[in-house]
């Protein structure tokens, strides 16, 4: 494995100590760019999906059911709100509750939480964070770091192809 590829696996992984424990994430969650309930349902009866994607609402729903409407969230979170629609935007978009959330807002199931819950937030453009979450920052931060590693390795890789032709042209002269 390249240098390159591990730092990347080490830069999607956030440290949990940045979580403050809000629960909000438990409380109100959306899938994927803004899917709405029937939308996932299709997504997994679809065969012609991507297995990746298809386990991946399974794994979802496994866990979150539909449970506010648009108003309500709007009501009781409205900064989250509003950031949502801001970079999704989609009014038929649902937004989901776990069932595994205890009376004192604590999870029932923490031991054996599936991975999704592990390994939430993984950083990426798309995704969304409740205001005040501990994790923004350095997902941020870990996301452009990303982005850095990508572009050097294409500029790398077009280097190198270049190299090549230039190499096949000189063979061929
Ligand atoms: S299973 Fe637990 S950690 Fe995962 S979303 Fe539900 S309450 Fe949160
Ligand atoms: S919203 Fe962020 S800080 Fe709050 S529980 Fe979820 S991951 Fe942790």
């Amino acid at each position: 494995m390249s240098e390159a590829v591990k730092k990347i696996q080490e830069l999607l992984k956030l440290p949990q100590k940045l979580c403050n424990m809000c629960g909000k994430c438990c409380q109100i969650a959306t899938f994927k760019s803004g899917l709405s309930y029937e939308q996932i349902l299709e997504l997994i009866e679809n065969p012609e999906s991507e297995p990746l994607q298809v386990e991946g609402a399974k794994d979802f729903l496994a866990i979150f059911m539909p449970c506010y409407s648009h108003e309500t969230v709007k009501e009781i979170e409205p900064d989250f709100y509003e950031r949502v629609m801001k970079q999704v935007g989609k009014p038929e978009m649902s937004f989901f509750r776990c069932k595994y959330i205890g009376e004192n807002g604590g999870c029932l199931i923490h031991e054996d939480r599936p991975t999704l819950c592990r390994i939430y937030p993984v950083p990426h453009e798309r995704t969304m964070f409740f205001p005040g979450c501990g994790f923004e920052k350095q997902s941020i931060e870990n996301w452009n770091k990303i982005q850095e590693i990508v572009t050097e390795l294409k500029e790398k890789q077009s280097r190198i192809s270049q190299q090549i032709n230039e190499t096949k042209n000189n063979q061929t002269i």
